[in-house]
């Protein structure tokens, strides 16, 4: 068998013709969809997911056996039907009209080969097995895993976004790293951050995904940054809107959520006055990921059908408080409050006082996600001196409501 030759298709607009309905043509239609092919489904029954672009009229379905004329107009077919003499019919028609097809059922009667693919940003890596797709998939594992581990050095200073970077400014990413296990960072946000030239931590932001940055990053700890909070924020600000106009790629790196009670929001307009560039990538936050790993779902079926998510950080009489903890007591769902854990006497009380009732099922979660997580399970009238007597620290989530111990 000869070499196949490789090729980069840019099928913007271009007709392609998918043949199936089934679990083949499920899993390809994305892709030509994302390189913005003009798809015609040819199938009398289609998948349900396939079902949904047709819906959304993000592909043509013609809901009907293949007939040849189907590629008046196609580049590429692909075939995706179990049936040996469908699919040879469609390489038929495939050939007379020098349509390159793909088969998915027969890959020595295909004229082209789709890759085992993985995506970075901005780069696409394909890999063929000579024939073996499993080969391929292999290969295109190992070089997934090296480009997530290395990317920083092997794609760098080109592009993290897929527009031209200006060199002479800068930009800053806002990137969320999840709540404490390196593993929770997205996908894109571990990318960014490989390829950063400065970063910026967080306290909260989990150590071991600074341990693999490239050599020569500027860490800056934001922790670390002396005079007090609202100083040390402009600080911070200062720092990333410094190092972005100096031309460099910073990404600031925030526990959680960047925009949960993490002032992502102050830096963003901060970085927006001094006409720096800017990217939010979201974060898993602590308050849905804390409880979950301690088992509690924040929504259940018949249990609870909202969450509330507020800050304790500022006690309930205080003047400065923000938070209507008298309706809140009201409400029957799901309560998670983050900075809590100083001022959780007081809550509870206020909480109690309004009217949730004192046996409503309440669990703390400390230092959730990480190899230090504990939990502690009680009732909103005991949660503050269980809380004391187990000496729990911050970070904490308390979650309050049914959804605690419907799990068990
Ligand atoms: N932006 C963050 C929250 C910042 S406020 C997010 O989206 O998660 C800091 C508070 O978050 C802490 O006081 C604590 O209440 C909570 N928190 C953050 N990480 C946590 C963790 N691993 N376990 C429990 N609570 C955590």
């Amino acid at each position: 068998m000869t070499n196949p030759y490789p090729l980069g298709l840019r099928l913007a607009g271009l007709r392609v013709v998918v043949v199936g309905g089934g679990a083949v043509a499920t899993r390809r239609v994305p892709a030509l969809l994302d390189a913005g092919a003009d798809v015609l489904l040819v199938a009398p029954e289609i998948s349900p997911a396939l079902r949904a672009h047709a819906d959304a009229g993000r592909l043509r379905w013609l809901p009907r056996r293949f007939a040849p004329d189907d590629l008046d107009g196609a580049w590429l077919v692909h075939v995706a039907v179990d049936d040996p003499a469908a699919a040879a019919t469609v390489s038929a028609a495939a050939q007379q009209q020098r349509v390159f097809c793909v088969r998915a059922d027969d890959r020595a009667a295909a004229t082209a080969w789709t890759p085992a693919v993985t995506r970075h940003g901005p780069v696409t890596v394909g890999v063929l097995g000579g024939g073996d797709p499993r080969r391929a998939m292999t290969v295109r594992d190992a070089i997934r895993t090296l480009l997530h581990a290395r990317q920083g050095t092997l794609l760098t200073d080109s592009v993290a976004q897929g527009a031209p970077v200006d060199t002479a400014t800068g930009r800053v990413a806002l990137v969320g790293a999840g709540p404490g296990d390196p593993e929770l960072i997205t996908l894109k946000g571990w990318r960014l951050l490989t390829e950063a030239d400065v970063v910026v931590a967080d306290r909260l932001v989990p150590g071991l995904l600074l341990d693999e940055l490239r050599a020569g990053v500027e860490l800056v700890d934001a922790s670390k940054i002396p005079y007090g909070p609202s100083r040390t924020q402009d600080e911070i600000n200062r720092i990333l809107v410094d190092r972005a106009l100096a031309g460099a790629f910073v990404v600031r790196l925030k526990g959680g959520d960047p925009y949960v009670f993490g002032r992502g929001g102050e830096e963003l307009l901060a970085c927006a006055a001094a006409g720096v560039p800017v990217t939010v990538v979201p974060g898993v936050t602590s308050s849905i990921a804390a409880p979950a790993a301690a088992g509690i779902p924040v929504t259940h079926r018949s249990v609870a059908h909202e969450f509330t998510v507020v800050s304790g950080h500022v006690a309930p009489d205080s003047p400065a408080s923000l938070v209507r903890w008298d309706a809140l007591a009201t409400l029957r769902g799901t309560l998670v409050i983050l900075m809590g854990l100083k001022n959780l006497p007081a809550i509870a009380a206020t909480l109690l006082a309004h009217g949730r009732p004192a046996d409503t099922p309440t669990a703390v979660v400390q230092e959730a996600t990480t190899g230090a997580q504990r939990i502690v399970r009680s009732t909103l009238g005991a949660v503050a001196a269980d809380v004391a007597a187990a000496q729990v620290r911050p970070p904490a989530v308390v979650v309050v409501g049914d959804v605690v111990g419907v799990l068990g």
